[in-house]
């Protein structure tokens, strides 16, 4: 071995490390017993006839490369999905499976954003988004959402943001980290200031059927825009993020584009997770909507918390499964607030400095964990508060 070690590719120490990351690394260094907060994933089990059919898809042979779209079953049933659950009417043409929200959110970016080109996210915003426009080599530009406006999507701001570098604009609703739903209007608003300069409105919708304020409507529903993706997968709404297993929607030559690239990633998802998602998306939901109504009381439950700690707040959870807890009565920045939380208390959470411009101030806490694991972290949450403010 040398010395130095081999050079790297400039992405890499140009990439920001995330504060999921981060604060997951100094979880681990830490012993004793912690209460995890920071993890965005359901805590529940993939349902068990999901699991079924992918077992036997394996043993009948569904082992090998899918086509690049993914198999013609699984479009047909995400194109049915998606109309009866979000309102979105759209065809198989325009449906391109991938592994993950993740991989369709990147496909997405590879097919509209070139070298040097602007992607506009409104922030807070999920850091991979960041992370993505980065890899492509585009540039990100963030919008920062006012903290004292409850993190309301901002047309005005957003367009401004748009002009003739703009490939993109990224929307998350529900918000990861925020939790807010966006307005429809708000969201048509900036559409339609996207199209003038030629750019694609991205619209993660992931968690789209944890809506506890709406139906589960897309936002992209009540129009046909041809410069609008959505982007949705089954990761959170039936616990399968580890089957890798989202999709994206889009006018069919951008689908078309999509899948010509598709090879340059991944070639599909998982044969099996297909198989499995089929029977998710087609089967009975029960499993699904008793998730669903398990992560509404735990909102509930999260909010009467921190309604009981009067130095705290955050704007109401609209949707999804993030309290984004205002933490400015405390001293220090938010990954100070964190770091003691997680030092002092033994609570995992994420400082809002890690969902990008105007997130500082505020930590992350999910409710994708168990009613114990959220009693016992806002038990120590309120003790450090007391103490600190005492
Ligand atoms: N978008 C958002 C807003 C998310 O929070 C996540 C997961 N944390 C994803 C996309 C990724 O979803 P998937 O696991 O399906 O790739």
């Amino acid at each position: 071995m040398t010395e130095q070690p081999i050079p790297l590719a400039r992405r890499v120490a140009e990439a920001d490390e995330t504060m999921i990351r981060t604060m997951y690394d100094l979880a681990e260094q830490q012993s004793g017993d912690l209460v995890r907060l920071e993890i965005g994933e359901p805590d529940f089990d993939t349902p068990a006839h999901v699991i079924d059919a992918a077992a036997r898809a394996a043993r009948a042979g569904a082992t090998h490369y899918t086509p690049n779209a993914g198999v013609p079953q699984l479009r047909e049933a995400i194109a049915e999905k998606m109309e009866r659950d979000h309102g979105l009417v759209t065809d198989p043409s325009e449906v391109v499976a991938a592994a993950g929200a993740t991989e369709a959110l990147f496909l997405t970016l590879l097919t509209t954003a070139d070298v040097g080109d602007e992607v506009v996210i409104p922030t807070p915003a999920w850091p991979q988004y960041r992370l993505q426009v980065q890899l492509v080599g585009a540039t990100p530009v963030e919008v920062p959402l006012s903290a004292a406006e409850g993190f309301d999507l901002d047309a005005d701001r957003v367009i401004d943001a748009i002009g003739d570098e703009t490939a993109c604009v990224v929307l998350n609703s529900p918000s990861n980290p925020t939790s807010r739903v966006s307005d429809p209007e708000v969201v048509d608003g900036i559409v339609d200031a996207a199209a003038e300069h030629d750019a694609v409105v991205v619209l993660d919708e992931v968690y789209a059927s944890l809506d506890y304020a709406g139906d589960g409507r897309s936002l992209a529903a009540d129009r046909a825009a041809d410069n609008v993706v959505v982007i949705n997968a089954c990761s959170k709404q039936y616990a399968m993020t580890g089957w890798r297993l989202g999709w994206l929607v889009a006018p069919v030559h951008l689908a078309a584009a999509a899948i010509k690239l598709h090879p340059g990633t991944s070639s599909c998802p998982s044969s099996l997770s297909q198989h499995g998602a089929v029977a998710a998306l087609t089967g009975p939901q029960d499993d699904a909507e008793a998730m669903a109504r398990a992560f509404r009381e735990r909102r509930d439950y999260v909010l009467q918390r921190v309604e009981e700690i009067p130095a705290l707040s955050c704007p109401t959870p609209e949707g999804g499964f993030y309290a984004f807890l205002d933490v400015r009565a405390l001293d220090g920045t938010s990954f100070e607030v964190a770091s003691r939380l997680l030092k002092s208390h033994g609570v995992v959470t994420v400082p809002g400095e890690g969902f990008g411009a105007g997130g500082e101030g505020f930590v992350r806490v999910s409710f994708a964990s168990g009613m114990d694991e959220l009693e016992a972290g806002f038990d120590r949450i309120a003790r450090m508060v007391r103490d600190e403010l005492a």
